[in-house]
C-alpha cells in the first residue's frame, strides 16, 4: 500500500467522534513496511479491546475504529479470519464490531466480523510452507492472497460506511 501520515490517518476514520479521532494512539508509522500491507492494522494498548485499520480506496484513505469482544473462544478449536482466510487457533481470532458511519453508529448500529486478533493479516497472509510443497511460486501465492484480502477490506468497510 501507498505509505500514510499521522494527518491522512486521523482524517480517514469514518466511524467515530472527532474526540475518539483526536486520542488515536498511532503506530510507530517508520517502522511500516508499507510495500507488504494491504492495510494498515493496530490495537490500542490504552484501550486493550479497541482497534483501527486503515485503507486506501482508489486515492482516498479509509479508516475504522473496531472493538473486540472480550469474550474467549473456546481453546482448542480453529477459527478463520474472514479478511484474510486463515484458519488459526481460536484465541488468534477476534469477533471485532465496528459502529456504522454517520447517525446509523451513532444509534448503536454496528457491524462484526472475525478477524485475526493483531489486525496484521498481511503479515500472516505472507508466511508460506517450503516451496517445494506448492503447487504455484510463492510470489503468485502471496500477490493472489494479497488481493483477496484487499477486496475483502474494502467490502467491510464499504458496508460500514453504507447509509441505509
Ligand atoms: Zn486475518
Amino acid at each position: 500500500m501507498k505509505p500514510l501520515n499521522e494527518s491522512e490517518i486521523r482524517s480517514s476514520i469514518v466511524n467515530a467522534s472527532q474526540g475518539e479521532v483526536l486520542r488515536m494512539p498511532l503506530p510507530g508509522l517508520h517502522e511500516v513496511l508499507w510495500g507488504e500491507r494491504e492495510y494498515l492494522g493496530w490495537r490500542d494498548h490504552k484501550a486493550p479491546l479497541r482497534g483501527y485499520l486503515v485503507h486506501w480506496l482508489d486515492d482516498r484513505p479509509v479508516g475504522i475504529v473496531l472493538r473486540a469482544s472480550g469474550a474467549t473462544m473456546r481453546p482448542g478449536i480453529s477459527a478463520m479470519c474472514s479478511l484474510c482466510r486463515t484458519p488459526q487457533p481460536a484465541g488468534q481470532v477476534a469477533l471485532f464490531s465496528a459502529p456504522r458511519a454517520g447517525q446509523a453508529g451513532r444509534d448503536g448500529n454496528t457491524v462484526g466480523t472475525y478477524i485475526c486478533a493483531d489486525l496484521a493479516c498481511s503479515l500472516i497472509i505472507r508466511i508460506i510452507p517450503p516451496a517445494s510443497a506448492l503447487p504455484l511460486d510463492p510470489a503468485e501465492i502471496v500477490a493472489r492472497r494479497a488481493e483477496g484480502l484487499l477486496s475483502r477490506v474494502q467490502s467491510f468497510t464499504a458496508d460500514i460506511m453504507k447509509t441505509a
